[in-house]
């Protein structure tokens, strides 16, 4: 139960051994362990002498036959997957490392080495296990958020039963009953009960939040204490969880750079490693060492180089609530040097308050919330929250306007029974620092409400820890006015600043800085987000539109998270440079070596792929040494 209810347990320890256990207990390696027990067992028949009843028949050559016919099942056994790969590759005219491991075991059968020709496949499709095992020790966290979200739910039919349905059975709007210790298995909002949930699998906040009715609440998130009636909004792939999921999962195919270079690489690398043998062989006349050169010569830590840690790192940061959409992304964040900001829901908290209603021309604070709500009705902006519930807070009946037009970064309009109500940016010359909207009756000006939001607690850390970084040139961009961005400014320590900024103006501004990262909260800034090198959303406000448009989106809205992510890129990074030069070096000293004689083919086998392990070992430290500041 304990696994199921804290999201950290199940990524912590526990997938680990979970990963190990599928790892033993899956059939490729029960077929490569198979594979090569045939190895000793041809020897054992061979010290056993079991030719008795052939080995007369064949001039008492029996049991080295047997011997060669049980490692040639061997080879068959452990040799078949490699070589379907390099066929493929061959098909697809397309050169890989399977199609140099596949000459060489072709040249051992060749040469009559059988006993080679086995060791060496088994060693290297053992190799490629392991390899996997431990990348997909570095996917831990992946992999738990994949598993995690359950694949039915109960579902509460007309007549007051319950009814078991599959997720993708569930209708958006019906009743689904969640007890305490579930995880919720839908996006919705709590019609009935309260509870305390746990987000932590996909925000990475470990403190429970407080949800009742009305409240919304995700796929993938645990109700630790409550009895729940939740209303289906998204479910399976369509939930927020959902598409995170398929988020991570293309990451997870998508290369870095770094790989593509080792890509172009790969087409000279085969040629010349054949090449290599070729000439060996010809010098030398001995063909264990052009085998021993095949080997070796093989770039496969080499292409693991990129991927492994790119992947680790991905993982990390989905474990801190932090998507990345792709490795490129981080290796691109690695690279920043200027950072700008969003104020409103970024810098900010984006709950702003109402400080305080100033009418003009007669009219009274009760009408301007009365107009005001009644267009903000259609806007999902922070300030149309606000006003929202002053107007609840002031008992004023809330009519909705008809024909509502939302003014990116400025405002809204609508009609209320014929008459045109706006409320947008005002300039506010009255209270510096406050943000400030008018509200216009008719073309006229009704009045102003003034309003603030609060600079988030994490802000100055994450300007200060930026700076650490060597990310010194910061900007704040808003559409808010010159005085309450100066003002969220001065509070963050963020040293520029510009207001009155409608939202293809800041995208400007972004496209004329180059290495920029951007963060925003997808509120009228998805254009920046997408102009800037890196796009970071808060997701916390605007999840949909920040998933679409953004490269990384954070699931909470603790600022730390951004600095921290610089430091992860900048590991991976590092971590990629020491891969593709330590694999680089064990390549040409593991192929000098087995020109010269010194390495057999099968030591050249182990050889190299306790290189491919070192990299993929390496890599993993990517995801285990970074801490969050704030939790150090
Ligand atoms: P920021 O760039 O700080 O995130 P926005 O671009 O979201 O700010 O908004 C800029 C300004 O436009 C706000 O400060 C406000 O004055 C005005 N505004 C935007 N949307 C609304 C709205 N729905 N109601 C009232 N004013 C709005
Ligand atoms: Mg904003």
């Amino acid at each position: 139960m304990i696994v199921r209810l804290s999201g950290c347990y199940m990524i912590g320890r526990y997938s680990n051994i979970m990963v190990y256990r599928d790892i033993f207990r899956s059939s490729d390696f029960a077929r490569i362990i198979a594979g090569g027990l045939f190895i000793p067992l041809g020897f054992m028949m061979y010290f056993l002498n079991f030719n008795f009843f052939i080995g007369s028949i064949m001039d008492g050559h029996g049991k080295e036959y047997i011997l060669n016919g049980f490692l040639a099942i061997s080879v068959f056994i452990n040799g078949f997957p490699i070589i379907k790969e390099a066929l493929k590759g061959v098909l697809k005219r397309r050169v890989n490392v399977d199609e140099l491991v596949s000459i060489a075991i072709a040249a051992c059968l060749a040469n009559g080495s059988f006993f080679e020709a086995a060791i060496i496949s088994f060693i290297m499709v053992l190799g490629s296990f392991v390899e996997e095992g431990v990348s997909s020790r570095a996917r831990g966290a992946i992999e738990s958020l994949m598993e995690m979200n359950p694949d039915s739910a109960a579902v509460l039919e007309e007549n007051g039963a319950e009814k078991i349905k599959g997720i993708d059975e569930i209708k958006i709007g019906e009743i689904v009953i969640i007890r305490a210790g579930d995880i919720i298995p839908v996006d919705g909002v709590i019609t009935d009960g309260a509870c305390a949930v746990d987000e932590a699998l996909l925000t990475g906040e470990s403190m429970p939040q407080y949800k009742g009715p009305g409240d919304p609440v995700s796929a993938g998130t645990v109700n630790l204490d409550g009895y729940l009636r939740v209303m289906v909004g998204q479910r399976g792939a369509d939930s927020t969880i959902g598409k995170i999921k398929s988020l991570i999962e293309s990451a997870e195919n998508s290369r870095v750079r770094g790989t593509r270079i080792v890509d172009r690489y790969a087409g000279y690398f085969t040629p010349l490693i054949v090449t290599v043998a070729a000439v060996t062989w010809m010098v030398s006349g001995d063909a264990d060492r052009a085998i021993a050169v095949l080997v070796v010569g093989c770039p496969c830590s080499f292409l693991l180089s990129g991927p492994v840690p790119a992947v680790a790192a991905i993982g990390r940061a989905a474990k801190s609530g932090i998507i990345v959409k792709g490795g490129e992304y981080l290796e691109k964040l690695a690279a920043v040097k200027t950072a700008a900001f969003d104020k409103t829901g970024t810098i900010t908290s984006g709950k702003p308050r109402i400080l305080k209603i100033e009418p003009e021309n007669g009219y009274s604070s009760d009408f301007i919330i009365r107009i005001a709500s009644s267009v903000e009705t259609g806007s999902t902006h922070p300030i149309a929250g606000a006003v929202l519930s002053m107007a609840r807070g002031m008992d004023v009946a809330v009519e909705e306007a008809s024909d509502v037009a939302v003014l990116p970064g400025k405002g809204v309009r609508g009609s209320l029974n014929g008459n045109v109500v706006e409320v947008v940016a005002g300039r506010n010359i009255l209270y510096p620092g406050m943000t400030c909207v008018d509200v216009i009756f008719n073309g006229g000006h009704a009045g102003y409400i003034f309003l603030e939001d609060e600079v988030r607690e994490s802000a100055r850390k994450m300007v200060e820890s930026m700076k650490s970084l060597g990310i010194r040139h910061m900007s704040l961009l808003s559409g808010d006015n010159e005085g309450a961005v100066q003002k969220a400014a001065e509070k963050s320590g963020i040293g520029e600043y510009s207001g009155g900024l409608l939202p293809h103006e800041k995208m400007e501004a972004v496209e004329k800085m180059s290495g920029i990262l951007y963060v925003g909260d997808g509120i009228n800034d998805a254009p920046s987000l997408r102009a800037a090198d890196i796009g970071i959303a808060m997701g916390a406000a605007g999840a949909q539109v920040a998933l679409e448009t953004a490269d990384v989106v954070l699931m909470n809205n603790n600022l730390m998270l951004i600095p921290f992510l610089v430091r992860l890129s900048r590991k991976m990074v590092s971590v990629i440079r020491i891969n593709l030069v330590l694999s680089l070096v064990i390549n040409i000293i593991a192929v000098v070596l087995s020109t010269m004689g010194l390495l057999s083919p099968v030591a050249g086998a182990l050889v190299h792929n306790m290189g491919s392990v070192l990299v993929v070992a390496i890599s993993a430290s990517v995801a285990l040494s970074l801490k969050i500041e704030e939790d150090a």
